[in-house]
């Protein structure tokens, strides 16, 4: 889903999101989830990244933009 996944923009992510407990699309508390991609979170004013695996609704709450 790389489309979905380029619409997410890593900064604008809540700790939640980051944490899979959320919808990285939605914010909606994840039941069902699947595998959007993962991003590179940057901290601390880019000293510190962090691959991050984020994770949607199953089955997707949001369609794909078209490319
Ligand atoms: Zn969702």
């Amino acid at each position: 889903m790389p489309a979905l996944l380029a619409s997410v923009d890593p900064q604008k992510l809540t700790f939640r999101q980051s944490q899979g407990w959320t919808c990285a699309l939605c914010r909606k508390p994840l039941r069902a989830d699947q595998l959007l991609g993962t991003v590179e979170l940057t901290y601390g004013g880019g000293e510190v990244t962090e691959q991050v695996e984020l994770w949607v609704c199953r089955p997707l709450c949001r369609e794909a933009p078209d490319a």
